[in-house]
């Protein structure tokens, strides 16, 4: 069994701002100030955090329990209005070749398609209704489940688990996002991780924080095929010679090095002919 988790902002659809602009909505109608959003780094992070986020940007004070219910329900009231926004200013837009890969990765036996996202439950379903994507997704873990990412992500495993009825070993959950934020939470919860470009995340972090994959966008769907150890590389890659043998990762190495054991060997071996032209041995 595999189980596949994508973030959705970014990763699945841009929503063209509409999230930021419901919660800069829904504080401006509870403290008055107008901009909240702006003081402080939404992605990537939980719908929670960036509400008590917004709440102190604008109030100056934590809130409190009820103030907290009181802005998730203004923020999943006025989203709606504001997807729609996105929409018909042709601001919200799916992900480069998204749609196919799920359509495939749907159409596969031991494949279970989940979200994994800061995002509230509402929140998730609402931003994703215009991209018809909803459809593909029978279970997740939202941003209600917990603060912490990682938790989010190992809440929708055990929810896949329950689905399936099995259990799920941690070396079959593969997370996709696009944020540094995704790949450290997938790491945390000891899971594979991908990330793409076209997203929201800063490149150099995502970098950085060293998925296994790193990928544009799904527009080519090789790479990810092969990284979730569904097709086998076309280049033909030595299996079993790598840290981790016989996995997904040793795919990943190469996808993002280029170079297979047998490149290094061969340069050593060229490298350890130049040093006997110099050296006489
Ligand atoms: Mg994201």
């Amino acid at each position: 069994m595999k189980i596949i988790l994508f973030d959705i902002d970014g990763t699945l659809v841009n929503a063209g701002g509409a999230g930021a602009r419901a919660l800069n909505h829904a504080v401006e109608a509870m403290t008055g100030h107008p901009e909240a959003c702006q003081s402080f780094q939404l992605q990537g992070a939980t719908d929670k955090a960036n509400f008590e986020n917004a709440f102190r940007a604008g109030a100056g004070r934590k809130p409190s329990k009820k103030e907290l219910a009181e802005l998730t329900r203004r923020y999943v009231a006025r989203l709606p209005a504001e997807v729609l926004a996105s929409v018909k200013a042709r601001k919200y837009m799916k992900v480069k070749g998204v749609e196919k890969f799920l359509g495939k990765l749907s159409g596969r036996r031991n494949v279970m398609v989940g979200l994994g996202t800061g995002n509230l439950k509402e929140g998730a379903f609402i931003k994703l209704e215009p991209s018809g994507l909803l459809k593909h997704f029978a279970f997740g873990g939202y941003g209600c489940d917990s603060h912490h990412r990682s938790l989010v992500l190992e809440k929708a495993v055990e929810r896949a688990s329950k689905i399936a009825g099995t259990e799920i070993k941690k070396g079959e959950v593969y997370v996709i996002g696009d944020t540094h934020r995704d790949v450290e939470a997938a790491k945390e919860a000891g899971y594979h991780s991908g990330a793409v470009l076209d997203g929201f995340g800063d490149e150099r972090e995502i970098m950085r924080s060293n998925p296994e994959l790193i990928a544009r966008n799904f527009s080519d769907m090789s790479p990810w095929f092969i990284w979730l150890g569904l097709e086998k590389d076309p280049k033909g890659v030595r299996r079993g010679t790598y840290i981790c043998p016989d996995s997904p990762i040793e795919h990943a190495h190469y996808g993002r090095t280029g170079a297979d054991l047998k490149d290094i060997d061969d340069r050593m071996k060229q490298l350890r002919n130049a040093k006997r032209k110099v050296t006489g041995r």
